[in-house]
């Protein structure tokens, strides 16, 4: 062979995912991946998007298997735009929608990815700055596009909260004018520890000063608090009250339509108030990298999700399934928190109840995550990452049990 290749050491998530497949143990327990399921264990399709499936099952819509634009599903694009900035067709919205070149992408994952590799192209970012921790794939994806990583401070580990001063005071000091700054809308995986309103004002007034770009990577708007709004308040704040600065969100629609495997997503960059004579030669240059990357999006979930933001009822039953979906993950943490406060389980366990949207950073050591594992067929991320939709009304009693005895031991 030609071919130089080493093994590349796989992503825990699938690795962890397969030994629990392997696990014959009646009573184990999946915290690993972070996919919605049910108070049974199962995957829910939301009940809109099964409704809109059917509508869409008896319409002779030729188009329906063709191609699509390079960008994708035209009519999609909008909707995508409107959802992400908050746009309600009232009059005067144009100016600001004039500045946002959005194109359809293979879900969050490919959007992150088009937008890394379209600013290593275009804009050679010195460095890009990740928080510590992040989502592992965020490092995969910035190192292929070949762009120096570094991370800024982000988890305080002895209070298990939020290191907003660190955060600053890195940025302020370490960065320098043109970096790009990634920056998780809501529900920061792993830590579901997100920076409230008035820190994430600073950080934009940060972001300004500074003269760096922030990338947001928006992959829980709505399942997080079960409001579309208050998931999207950063971006949206960034993007009305910051007109002269220039940014981009990698919009996924995987775990808000519970659409995993139909890979919907969206890319958006937004240009500055002054530039946006350019912003069809993005869309033209995004289209470029798109065509000899997988030509376009795929069709059928971007067709249901079209399908449900185009109606107001479906709309309204949507608003109703990612409350379903909120709250389930919200009453996990309290009878996981209450659980735990009942056996006394040494240790401080609020964080439990006040990190956001579908993952914990519980704080347990790699070798408490190993022994629950071990002992009790529980598993979760090395790291101590816990997803909190594998918790049911029937195996919370034994993951808190099982907690309480690693910790002790
Ligand atoms: N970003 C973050 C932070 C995520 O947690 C995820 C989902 N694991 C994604 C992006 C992308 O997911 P997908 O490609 O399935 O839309």
């Amino acid at each position: 062979t030609r071919l130089t290749v080493a093994p590349v050491l796989p992503d825990e998530v699938f690795t962890l995912n397969a030994a629990y497949f392997a696990d014959t143990y009646p009573q184990k327990v999946s915290l690993g991946v972070g996919v919605y399921r049910t108070d049974d264990g199962k995957p829910w399709p939301l009940p809109v998007v099964r409704k809109a499936e059917k509508e869409l099952a008896e319409d002779d819509d030729l188009m329906r298997h063709e191609y699509t634009a390079i960008e994708g599903d035209i009519a999609f694009l909008p909707l995508a735009q409107d959802l992400m900035f908050g746009f309600t067709g009232q009059q005067g919205e144009e100016e600001a929608k004039a500045r946002i070149a959005t194109v359809q992408t293979v879900a969050g994952t490919g959007a992150n990815h088009l937008g890394a590799l379209f600013l290593a192209h275009h804009m050679k970012p010195p460095t890009v700055w990740l928080s510590n921790p992040s989502w592992a794939n965020h490092m995969t994806i910035w190192e292929l596009a070949g762009v120096p990583r570094k991370t800024y401070p982000y988890y305080h580990a002895a209070t298990r909260s939020f290191d907003f001063d660190g955060m600053m005071s890195t940025l302020e000091s370490e960065t320098q004018e043109g970096d790009v700054v990634l920056l998780h809308a809501c529900a920061h995986n792993p830590t579901g520890l997100d920076p409230s309103k008035e820190q994430w004002i600073a950080i934009a007034d940060l972001c300004e000063r500074k003269k760096l770009f922030p990338f947001f990577d928006s992959a829980y708007q709505g399942f997080a608090s079960g409001s579309v709004e208050e998931d999207a308040w950063a971006v949206r704040y960034f993007f009305n009250n910051k007109p002269d600065m220039e940014m981009c969100v990698a919009q996924s629609f995987s775990k808000n339509f519970g659409l995993y495997g139909q890979r919907v997503g969206a890319y958006h960059y937004v240009t500055n108030r002054n530039a946006t004579a350019i912003r069809d030669v993005i869309v033209n240059n995004l289209c470029h990298l798109i065509r000899a990357e997988f030509s376009m999006g795929p069709r059928i979930g971007c067709s249901i999700v079209k399908k449900i933001l185009t109606n107001d009822e479906l709309v309204a039953d949507w608003h109703r399934d990612l409350q379903v979906m909120s709250s389930r993950i919200q009453s996990m943490r309290h009878a996981l928190y209450n659980e735990l406060v009942r056996l006394k389980t040494p240790g401080t366990w609020e964080h439990i109840i006040e990190q956001n949207g579908m993952f914990s950073y519980t704080g347990l050591t790699p070798k408490q995550v190993y022994a629950l594992k071990d002992k009790y067929h529980v598993y979760l991320l090395k790291s101590g990452r816990a997803s909190i939709s594998g918790l049911s009304q029937k195996n919370v009693a034994y993951v808190a049990q099982a907690i309480d005895d690693v910790v002790r031991n």
